[in-house]
């Protein structure tokens, strides 16, 4: 029970506004050649959108009903020819090294059309921020080199993130909840790496992918304190895909089942482990990642919030389309002023998504994983330097053991807790609001449409299956919003316990 005192603290504690302007404190620090970038990455995905996903994105959601073990394998080479998925990968590691705010950009446009497809592109970054938030440039080296060769060749490349159990979801998205959780994912320690054995399920194009990042804890009743990460490559002994789900939206992007049975992974496909966490930040495993956790998910929530814009926006269209076709008593609908009212609340709704996100994206740039690229400097040397002399010189550079020491350092040893805070409050705060809003947007277009807008190919249907995913993942925007108050209004009130069922 608060005291009196301590509740009108609360209340008073509200951050003053000049503390929350990220987007004004970044803007002096921003690279100039970023706007352009992004621009150019918005018109590729308006390019993307009239050329392939539009034509497909209906037809693909028909097939998968009729086929449910559909896989999207052309789609995924289609993607890998516009340069997909190698476009956000650092120049460092060979990719084209494009801003990492302007793939949210591009995700908006891709998702105001398809989410299915969205994800098809987008959860290929949510493999390779597990392997690169981490700071294990080896290990980022090997596998990111295939995803690039995979381009330059035509046999795509794709990385997917395991971490997802048949009794541990929401559990093992967040450190402190690990556990209380019921996590199976086993891996033994042996001599010259591990042996994990154990089931991954609801794995976003797992069995499309080449590789996949897994978690496994070597005891499984303390696995905050004995996290494991690994990246397995499929083709691998004791590693099989069970099957995919039958899901309700995003069908087009398979969800999988990951078995893993005595899969040894060499320790030099480990990313992370209770000795590396000691060995290069001197830090308990169990704060390392959480650390870890917290710069994935910063990044990754922000675009699933950006989803969720692009959800809201593809709603109001598709409304302003039938409100502008559709006549009432021989006035068109777009006439009715009620009409105009719901409109103006959906476009509310699209802008406000897109404004929590674009926040997201300043923060991550300002205090966390983009801090660094995005360094004037690093920016522009990486931007201007020939590819060739990158991959002669600084390439090589990954391989060094000390390269990796210092990345490991930077990433997960370098940030304070204010901005780990900072970064994760604000990736939870665009993630629920773009995908709740998403989600208004499509049930209002719904009332808006009556009965026409319950057919498939009027696309509203079709979004609307698509944007409750979005509820559900990267935390459920439940989860999400405890996270918010842990990171954001918390701080301010250690009395208050988060994360505590008993609290
Ligand atoms: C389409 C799709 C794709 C996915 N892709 C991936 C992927 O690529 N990789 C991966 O690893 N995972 C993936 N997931 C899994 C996803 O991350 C989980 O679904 C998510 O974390 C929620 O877990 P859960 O579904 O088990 O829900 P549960 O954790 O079982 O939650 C059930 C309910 O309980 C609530 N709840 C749970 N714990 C708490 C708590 N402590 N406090 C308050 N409320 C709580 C939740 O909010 C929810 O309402 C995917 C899921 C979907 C649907």
């Amino acid at each position: 029970m608060l005291t009196r005192g301590e509740v009108s603290a609360l209340i008073q504690r509200f951050p003053k506004v000049e503390d929350t302007l990220l987007s004004l404190q970044y803007a002096p620090k921003m690279p100039k050649g970023m706007v352009q970038e992004t621009k150019a990455a918005i018109a590729l995905a308006r390019k993307f959108n009239n050329e392939v996903a539009r034509p497909l994105a209906l037809k693909l959601d028909r097939k998968t009903h009729e086929d449910p073990d559909y896989l999207p394998w052309e789609l995924v080479e289609t993607a890998n020819r516009w340069g997909f998925y190698t476009r956000w990968i650092p120049r460092m590691l060979g990719g084209w090294g494009l801003n990492m705010p302007s793939m949210s950009y591009f995700t908006e446009e891709l998702a105001s059309v398809c989410l299915g497809i969205t994800n098809v592109i987008g959860v290929h970054y949510l493999g390779i921020a597990g392997i690169t938030a981490c700071g294990n440039l080896k290990v980022a080296k090997r596998v990111l080199s295939e995803v690039v060769e995979g381009e330059k060749t035509g046999t795509p490349c794709i990385v997917s993130l395991s971490i997802t159990e048949p009794s541990a979801g929401t559990d093992v998205e967040e450190t402190d909840l690990m556990d209380k959780g019921t996590v199976t994912c086993h891996a033994e320690r042996v001599k010259g790496g591990y042996v994990f054995n154990g089931r991954k399920i609801f794995i976003s194009m797992g069995h499309v992918s080449t590789w996949t990042v897994v978690f496994g804890y070597t005891d499984l009743k303390r696995p905050s304190e004995t996290a494991v990460a690994a990246v397995v490559k499929t083709g691998s002994p004791g590693f099989s895909f069970g099957s995919h789900e039958n899901k309700m939206g995003q069908r087009v992007c398979p969800a999988s089942e990951l078995i893993f049975e005595d899969c040894f992974v060499p320790d030099n496909l480990i990313l992370m482990d209770a000795e590396k966490a000691r060995k290069y930040t001197g830090k308990p495993i169990r704060e390392v990642t959480q650390r870890y956790t917290d710069y994935v998910v910063s990044a990754t929530r922000a675009g699933v919030g950006a989803m969720g814009a692009g959800a809201a926006r593809g709603a109001f269209e598709h409304a302003m389309q039938y409100a502008s076709e559709t006549f009432i008593s021989g006035k068109p609908l777009i006439h009715y002023e009620w009409v105009q009212c719901l409109l103006a609340e959906m476009y509310k709704n699209a802008m406000l998504a897109r404004l929590t996100y674009i926040e997201a994206n300043y923060a991550n740039s300002l205090r966390g994983m983009y801090k660094i690229l995005q360094l004037k400097p690093f920016y522009y040397y990486y931007k201007h330097v020939p590819q060739a002399y990158n991959d002669k010189v600084l390439s090589p550079l990954t391989e060094k053991d000390w390269m990796t020491s210092l990345m490991i350092r930077t990433n997960l040893d370098w940030q304070f807790q204010s901005d780990q805070n900072c970064t994760s409050g604000w990736a939870s705060l665009a993630k629920f609001s773009g995908t709740d809003l998403g989600m208004k947007n499509c049930q209002l277009a719904l009332e808006l449409m009556g009965q026409t807008g319950l057919r498939q190919e009027r696309w509203v249907e079709k979004m609307l299956r698509d944007i409750k995913l979005c509820q559900i993942y990267e935390g459920t925007n439940q989860l999400n919003r405890v996270n918010l108050f842990k990171c954001l209004i918390g701080p301010a009130h250690p009395q208050v316990r988060v994360f505590d069922e008993q609290g």
